[in-house]
């Protein structure tokens, strides 16, 4: 029992190396998760960037960008902070890359619009700071061949004129956008979401993301210890090199864990579901044309359905919510033994689009 015991455990890290412990991954693909946003006492957060390092590594994440402002220094007296680059450097340096994977980033910061802007996967820091024109920071990050993503884009901010929450496209996004000089938005940031910009985020190729933007602790800000989590942008790649997870940021191949949401491309969603959720026939009840299915949620987000075909359940209504990692049976009338069932679903927590929940048939043999 104790070796069964051991080799469980290593087994289990080996695989949480790799892959994420939140979901199954669909065959032969990797799911990381990823938070793409975080700040350090090097621009206005409240911690040393090591603190970033070991609270990623405790909630199990597998890649954090550490994205201070450049423009925006109010510790500078205490901190001059001449090499933007050090709090990535510092971070990077307290863990091993097979641990954790750290990405070298900033925050482009300037008023809205264009507002403020990610670039990950940047050679210098440094050379992202421009005074004057708002978009040469954006063209560096470019040259670098960084990933730039919009932050943000539902702020509500009065000095920014923005009160409404709602994530629109000022003409020089558009430009950014078909100049392809930006790659992703977020639709989820800190505790807020935002269903425009995913609808933005659909009309125009951009990635889909969401990141904690987490300025003090995350254990507070997301109550960790309670079971919380801070949003998450999960990164759908063959490997976990850099370079496989550059390339599918590029792609667009992600989908966003916030509070109890998951938020994305329809095309990266529907494989997550059926790696997660899975039915299983039991048979019918006796004589009867009554038929007992398992429904088991394998990942660690509750999921609420909606049964939208034309059967009724035995013992329970046509809604259904299914707690992470667990099972549970439910009793269909097919008034007559079918061979096998299509049951179309309305998944009402997987956010695919403005207004829109992920709809999925299950098929499945008797
Ligand atoms: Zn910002
Ligand atoms: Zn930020």
């Amino acid at each position: 029992m104790k070796i069964k015991y051991l080799l469980l455990l290593i087994s289990f890290s080996l695989f949480s190396q790799n892959t994420s412990k939140f979901f199954e991954a669909p065959n032969g693909l990797l799911l990381l998760g990823a938070d793409l946003h975080t700040h350090t006492v090097f621009s206005d957060g409240m911690v040393w960037p090591t603190i970033r390092a070991q609270e990623a590594l405790r909630e199990s994440i597998e890649i954090i960008a550490i994205t201070d402002h450049l423009e925006y220094q109010p510790k500078k007296e205490d901190i001059p902070n001449p090499d933007l680059n050090r709090s990535y450097v510092i971070a990077k340096k307290s863990v091993d890359e097979k641990d954790l994977i750290i990405l070298k980033g900033s925050e482009i910061t300037r008023h809205m619009p264009p507002g403020h802007f990610n670039a990950i996967f940047i050679n210098d820091a440094n050379k992202l700071l421009i005074e004057g024109d708002s978009l040469a920071g954006i063209i560096e990050a470019n040259n670098q061949g960084a990933f730039v993503f919009w932050n943000h884009p539902h702020w509500t901010n009065k000095s920014e004129g923005r009160m409404d929450g709602i994530a629109k496209l000022d003409p020089v996004h558009e430009e950014l956008i078909s100049n392809n000089l930006v790659h992703g938005l977020e639709v989820a940031n800190e505790d807020t979401y935002s269903e425009e910009a995913l609808e933005i985020a659909i009309n125009n190729n951009l990635t889909v993301l969401g990141n904690s933007d987490i300025h003090g602790l995350v254990d507070w800000d997301f109550d960790i210890p309670n079971g919380g989590h801070r949003p998450l942008t999960f990164v759908i790649t063959k490997d976990n090199s850099q370079g496989s997870i550059k390339e599918s940021l590029f792609k667009g191949h992600t989908f966003v864990w916030f509070k109890d949401l998951l938020i994305g491309k329809e095309e990266n969603i529907k494989p997550i579901i059926e790696s997660n959720i899975k039915f299983r026939s039991n048979g019918y009840i006796g004589e009867t044309t009554v038929l007992e299915l398992e429904i088991s949620n394998l990942s660690s987000v509750p999921f609420s359905l909606e049964y939208q075909g034309e059967y009724t359940f035995h013992k329970n209504s046509k809604f259904l919510k299914i707690l992470p990692n667990s099972s549970f049976k439910i009793q269909i009338k097919t008034l007559s033994k079918v061979e096998t069932i299509s049951l179309p679903f309305n998944i009402l927590n997987v956010v695919t689009g403005l207004r829109r929940s992920l709809t999925f048939d299950f098929d499945l043999k008797i």
